[in-house]
Order: structure tokens, then C-alpha cells, then sequence
């Protein structure tokens, strides 16, 4: 079963298409990268894909099931931004709590997600914190937790890693693999880094100009780009 089926979504802003009849299909439990240079329509097509806009044309389908006029709480995607979006006033914990608490799920089940995603990203001694108390690395597992105990089908990361220093980059691109290896759950990550999308993608979407390029495993783009385009981007040999 396709985890996540785009079918030929278009998106315009005004005069400007963004997005033109794009398609993909995105297996389940399936790591993909959305590699694109910056303007190619990368964080457009996630944030359609989270409903937080809305497709000019075309549709959404997650698990078979079409989406495309769904609420974003509804979708069962949990979405990590570049600028972690944490709610200052509040703790770690009051971070992770706060979409439950909505969904009025009981406070044991609360308590044990927040132990288990806690757990999983190594933020239990952070949990009384805030957000201003943290280092950007550990924001952005805070942000990665409020995804993991919602409990969704699918994560979606945009740029994720480009606001950490190179350091804080490499660990925490080891701990989303790794993330990913644990889980099970569908990943869909955007990147403008080469080197993240060689590393992490069971496949890579290459973008450029609101379509996709190629869509194969990391070795087939690199070895056998299919435009110039393409190699040029992934820096493969000529
Ligand atoms: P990427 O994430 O790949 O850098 P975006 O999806 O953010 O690209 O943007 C794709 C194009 O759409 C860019 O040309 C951008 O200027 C334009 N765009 C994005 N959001 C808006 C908006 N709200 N209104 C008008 N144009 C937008
Ligand atoms: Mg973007």
C-alpha cells in the first residue's frame, strides 16, 4: 500500500505556479527525501500534504484514504519545522502534552507517551525546562517529540537541521536514521543538502521548478542521473 499519493496537485500563488500536475507516491514506512535548491516548491508540497494550504487542483490520498479537504489535525501527519515552533511560555513537557491534552486522551496515556518519545529522543532530564533553556539541537528534538506522541502515520521535516551548527547537524541526522529505524513510520524529509539526502533516503525525490525530476534509490540518482540537472545537483561525476 502507497503510504502518501500525490496525484497531479498543482498549486499557483496568484500568477505563480508552483506546483504544476506533480505526482508521487511514497511507500509505507518508506524514508523519502524531497531534494530541491531553495524556491523549487519543496516546503509548498509538504505543507500541502500536511493541509496547511490548500492544492489549486489535484489530490491528496494518505493510506488510500483522499485527504485532500481533510482538516491537518485529521490527517494522522505530524510536521517538524526548520524554526522548531515550541511554545515559549511552556516546559518541554507542557510542549509534548499540549495536542493530547486537546484530544482529551486520559492523563495515564498522556504520561506514557511523553515517557516513551522522551525516552526514545533522550530529552527525560529536559522535560521541566523551557524552550529558551535549550540548546538548538535539544529544540528541535522537543519538536520532534510533539510528533512522536501523537502517535502519526507520517512525519514530515522541513529542513529540520539547517538552523544547527555542523555538529549538532551530523548527531542529529544520525538520531532521525535512527528515529526511522525504530519506528516504522513514513518519513518524508526536505533538504537542500546533498550529503543529508545521500545518507538518510531509502529514496530521493530530486525537485526543481514545482516538478520532480527523478525519483530513484541514493546510488541510482548519483550513478545514473537521468538530466543534467539532476547530476549537477547531486554533484555526480560527469
Ligand atoms: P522551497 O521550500 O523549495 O524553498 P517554497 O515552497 O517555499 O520553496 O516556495 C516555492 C515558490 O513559491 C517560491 O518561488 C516562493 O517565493 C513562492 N511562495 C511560497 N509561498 C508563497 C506565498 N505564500 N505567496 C506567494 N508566493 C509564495
Ligand atoms: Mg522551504
Amino acid at each position: 500500500m502507497e503510504s502518501v499519493s500525490i496525484r497531479d496537485v498543482s498549486l499557483s500563488f496568484g500568477a505563480v505556479h508552483v506546483l504544476e500536475k506533480l505526482n508521487l507516491d511514497v511507500r509505507e514506512g518508506e524514508f523519502l527525501v524531497l531534494l530541491g535548491p531553495s524556491g523549487c516548491g519543496k516546503s509548498t508540497l509538504l505543507n500541502c500534504i500536511a493541509g496547511l494550504l490548500d492544492v489549486s487542483d489535484g489530490q491528496i490520498f494518505i493510506k488510500d484514504r483522499n485527504v485532500t479537504w481533510e482538516q491537518p489535525k485529521d490527517r494522522g501527519i505530524g510536521m517538524v519545522f526548520q524554526s522548531y515552533a515550541l511554545y515559549p511560555q511552556m516546559t518541554v513537557e507542557g510542549n509534548l502534552s499540549f495536542g493530547l491534552k486537546n484530544q482529551r486522551l486520559p492523563g495515564d496515556d498522556i504520561r506514557a507517551r511523553i515517557d516513551r518519545a522522551s525516552k526514545i529522543l533522550q530529552i527525560e532530564p529536559l522535560l521541566n525546562r523551557k524552550p529558551a533553556q535549550l540548546s538548538g539541537g535539544q529544540r528541535q528534538r522537543v519538536a520532534i517529540g510533539r510528533a512522536l506522541v501523537r502517535d502519526v502515520d507520517v512525519f514530515l521535516f522541513d529542513e529540520p537541521l539547517s538552523n544547527l551548527d555542523a555538529k549538532l547537524r551530523s548527531e542529529l541526522r544520525v538520531e532521525i536514521k535512527r528515529l526511522h529505524q525504530k519506528l516504522d513510520n513514513t518519513m518524508i524529509y526536505v533538504t537542500h543538502d546533498q550529503i543529508e539526502a545521500l545518507t538518510l533516503a531509502d529514496r530521493i525525490a530530486v525537485m526543481k521548478g514545482g516538478v520532480i525530476q527523478q525519483l530513484d534509490e541514493p546510488l541510482t540518482i548519483y550513478n545514473r542521473p537521468r538530466n543534467l540537472f539532476v547530476a549537477g545537483f547531486i554533484g555526480s561525476p560527469a
